[in-house]
């Protein structure tokens, strides 16, 4: 039987809720560990969780923004002169990353050359799938404030798709059409400003109407404010989407294959 799982390791929006990391979730295919977002605190936390002895496997980002792609840091000291020296993940990148990881590494005078010591890189493209883990990736560009990637995981057990950071748009909810689990960022206050040009989140009402145009099988909202309510962002989601809808909890399992099984 294949195993598609999916554990959030971090779901804090671009600051810190309660004890949370920055973005981060493990997608696991029969025990290949996938690991979608790596923002600031996620390393921490998925040490926490599962010790030095289970080694991810692949790395895919969504985008880089530091809520996403912060803890590649510590993680590559942690492969090359800490405890995971058995570690080499597969990093892919969205277009364009590279050349912003390297500006972000100049701060310290190294170059791109920093990850490639230390992660089997490649970049993906918009409309070209790669494989991972058995799972066929696809990418979405979505708007946001820098280039941004929607993602989908597709397996003959199940699917799994994940909206990255994004603004409104029409052609997500046909990118993630009938996926077993959805997870959607929902970092926008409903009562924000919804008129406003080129913003680049959405609300958790939002996340719900994209989920029910999407024909999904669970909604599950990350990336929301503490401070905005939790059970108020679910409520908001469910008034747009019929199915199940949750927040993504960090080191909380949720099985994506078994909502498959169980939807037919
Ligand atoms: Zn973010
Ligand atoms: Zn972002």
């Amino acid at each position: 039987m294949t195993h598609l799982q999916l554990t959030p390791i971090g779901t804090s929006p671009a600051w810190y809720n309660h004890g949370e990391a920055n973005s981060g979730f493990l997608l696991e295919v029969d025990g290949f560990r996938i690991l979608v977002d790596c923002g600031s605190g996620v390393i921490a936390r998925y040490l926490d969780l599962f010790g030095t002895d289970r080694p991810i496997d692949a790395i895919v980002l969504s985008h880089v923004h530091a809520d996403h792609c912060f803890d590649l840091v510590p993680l590559k000291f942690g492969i090359g002169i800490g405890p995971l020296a058995d570690w080499r993940p597969q990093l892919w990148l969205p277009p364009g990353a590279p050349e912003r990881l390297a500006r972000l590494v100049s701060a310290w005078d190294a170059d791109f050359s920093f990850f490639t010591d230390t992660f089997d890189v490649h970049e993906f493209a918009p409309g070209t799938d790669f494989a991972l883990g058995g799972c066929s990736v696809s990418s979405l560009e979505v708007p946001h404030y820098v280039e941004s990637f929607a993602l989908r995981f597709d397996h003959a057990a199940g699917s799994f798709g994940y909206t990255a950071d994004l603004g409104p748009t029409p052609h997500v909810a046909p990118f993630m059409a009938g996926v077993d689990v959805l997870l959607a960022e929902a970092a926008l206050a409903e009562h924000a400003d919804l008129s406003a040009p080129d913003r680049g989140h959405i609300t958790a009402t939002e996340a719900g109407h994209v989920a029910e145009a999407a024909g999904v099988g669970r909604l599950l909202l990350t990336h929301v404010p503490e401070e905005l309510g939790f059970e108020r962002a679910v409520a908001a989601a469910a008034t747009q989407f019929a199915g199940p809808v949750d927040l993504a909890r960090s080191g909380e399992l949720v099985p994506v294959a078994q909502v498959i099984r169980s939807a037919s």
